[in-house]
């Protein structure tokens, strides 16, 4: 009877904040993707949202506190480069766009220790993204805490701000990470629309995706990586678009209202 009345509470509570709950979805298609990836991201969507909507991992975001105010974020991964990085900065610059930068502390190195530069000192937000992109479900407590300060004192090193806002490579947690991740005091930020654009090399059914499932609070994933000029090529129209639907584009800290930074 009590285990009845605990599969009964669960279904309740993920009915109610649940998959059909904007603050804990994932969202994001594309006909593009081969049906083998496309149910190993359903099943990982599945997993990492619903443990947030059951409140087991805590000190986690998804989404934007808000389903109402046109608030949007971009969210750029595996920045720096040498190539592309630069060219979405000079996009976000014309456009009058602050965005939010997670970055792989290893690739901080010659040039690209000005583009992260560059990035903090035209008002983006450059916070952690871990120092060897592994899988963290992969790894031990100590290479977690190892991974996740040596990046941010590097940061720290470079544009002088120790950043407090974590994504995982590949979205990779479970509760021993998150658990991990929280004692060392950092927030981790992962994404409520997937623009796909790693695993689409489509400039339009990039934007198509972004269009068609964006809704208010979404904190978007894209990426800036050696790997990504085609996110460069679609960068300008998905500003221009989201912006003639009335979409207000804020850095993490002022959407979350939450700091980014010791
Ligand atoms: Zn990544």
């Amino acid at each position: 009877m009590k285990k009845l009345l605990i599969t009964l509470l669960a279904f309740l509570q993920l009915a109610l904040f649940g998959a059909n709950d904007p603050l804990y979805e994932i969202r994001g298609k594309s006909p593009l993707l081969d049906a083998n990836l496309t149910q190993f991201l359903d099943q990982w969507r599945n997993e990492t949202t619903s443990p947030i909507a059951e409140g087991n991992y805590t000190n986690i975001y998804l989404h934007g506190e808000s389903t109402k105010a046109k608030n949007i974020a971009l969210t750029f991964d595996d920045s720096p480069d040498e190539n592309n990085t630069d060219k979405v900065l000079d996009l976000l610059k014309h456009y009058g766009v602050k965005a939010s930068f997670f970055m792989i502390a290893e690739a901080m190195e010659e040039n690209n220790i000005t583009v992260t530069k560059r990035a903090f000192d035209e008002g983006h937000l450059v916070l952690n993204h871990s120092f060897t992109h592994p899988h963290f479900t992969a790894l031990t407590s100590e290479q977690i805490i190892q991974e996740l300060n040596t990046t941010s004192e590097r940061i720290h090193k470079i544009t002088g701000s120790y950043p407090l806002l974590f994504r995982p490579p590949y979205g990779a947690i479970n509760q021993e990470v998150v658990d991990t991740i929280n004692a060392q005091g950092y927030t981790t930020v992962l994404w409520s629309l997937d623009s796909l654009d790693w695993g689409m090399q489509d400039k339009e059914a990039i934007i198509t995706n972004i269009m068609t499932y964006v809704s208010p609070g979404d904190i978007i994933l894209m990426h800036s990586g050696r790997a990504n000029h085609v996110t460069v090529e679609a960068l300008g129209e998905i500003i221009e678009r989201l912006r003639e639907q009335g979409y207000v584009f804020q850095r993490l800290d002022e959407m979350l209202s939450i700091k980014a930074y010791k």
